[in-house]
């Protein structure tokens, strides 16, 4: 995947460039996933490989990936051999006599007697708050999966989602951020979340910390509860950008039969075109989300190549 600067400060794209091409994983001549790969489809894992070189995107594609990157930087505190942050994770399984490697990366382990909890965090809007999506359960479970061999003296694990409130992407308050792509820290406004201009990562750096302990003690939990309406739930919670949600724990036989079921539908099916009616409604994923449209035989039908 190639990427051209646009106009990009230069501390950005190098950012960009650099954090695409880097492997948090150990290599092996194994075929590999990433967790997030292998609960989505397996079209744009088998383009990407394919075709990957050939692939040129606007850097400004990855500008939002910098708002994920600051939100999970805010949580983060001191490493200690208690609590691990963006630790990855890896394992391997055997499916139809070949092995096939599983890696993923944690936002979070925290280590508290036998008790294991993962945190991941997210981002979403105030109103779906208590309706997490069922791939981030699975994305939980799996990393606790994978945890799991090298923490086998750890019995009880609790998973969470720790969600950002990003109401501000919406409507004209993004259209008015999205002329400034080289901001990329965050700060506080409210009980939302907003951009702050820093040209360089430097500027970066040092106001991120300054928000972490402020956030962290603001955070609040929130009940899944999908019989309560939307609306009343985003009224009840307390006035916080930072709320938790925990994510129920699957059975190890349940997850690994889960793991090694897509794999081996990967595996046989590398062209299966994506659900993309079902899921997004009108083609959303593939006409803006997806960074192999260029090369998608199923979009060049629906005439959406080169739309970003
Ligand atoms: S363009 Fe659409 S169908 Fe093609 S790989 Fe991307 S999301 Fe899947």
């Amino acid at each position: 995947m190639k990427f051209e600067q646009g106009n990009l400060p230069d501390a950005l794209y190098a950012k960009i460039v650099k954090d695409e091409g880097e492997n948090p994983y150990q290599e092996t001549d194994l075929r590999s996933f990433r967790t997030t790969q292998l609960i989505g489809p397996p079209l744009p894992v088998t383009l990407k490989e394919e075709y990957g070189d050939e692939i040129t995107l606007p850097a400004t594609s990855r500008t939002s990936m910098f708002f994920g990157t600051v939100l999970h930087k805010m949580c983060e505190g001191e490493e200690t051999d208690l609590k691990k942050y963006e630790l990855p994770l890896s394992r391997v399984f055997t499916v139809d006599d070949v092995d096939y490697q599983l890696n993923g990366t944690v936002d979070e382990l925290e280590l508290d007697g036998n008790e294991v909890i993962l945190t991941d965090n997210k981002t979403c809007l105030l109103r779906n708050l208590g309706y997490p999506k069922p791939e981030y359960d699975l994305q939980l479970n799996i990393y606790k999966h994978l945890a799991s061999r090298q923490l086998d003296q750890h019995s009880v694990y609790k998973l969470r989602i720790r969600y950002f409130i990003k109401d501000w992407t919406s409507g004209s308050l993004q259209k008015e951020l999205d002329k400034y792509p080289d901001d990329f820290a965050v700060w506080l406004e409210g009980n939302k979340v907003a951009k702050k201009s820093c040209k360089t990562m430097e500027e970066a750096a040092l106001f991120i910390p300054t928000l972490s302990a402020k956030l962290q003690a603001r955070a609040s939990i929130v009940p899944r509860d999908r019989s309560a309406k939307r609306a009343e739930i985003a009224k009840s919670i307390p006035d916080s950008p930072i709320h938790i949600v925990d994510v129920p724990v699957m059975t190890p036989e349940d997850i690994e039969a889960f793991i090694k079921g897509r794999i081996k539908f990967h595996v046989e099916n590398p062209y299966k075109t994506c659900e993309v009616s079902e899921r997004w409604s009108n083609d959303v994923r593939c006409r803006h989300f997806c960074d192999v449209v260029s090369v998608c035989p199923y979009a060049d039908q629906q005439g959406y190549n080169n739309v970003i």
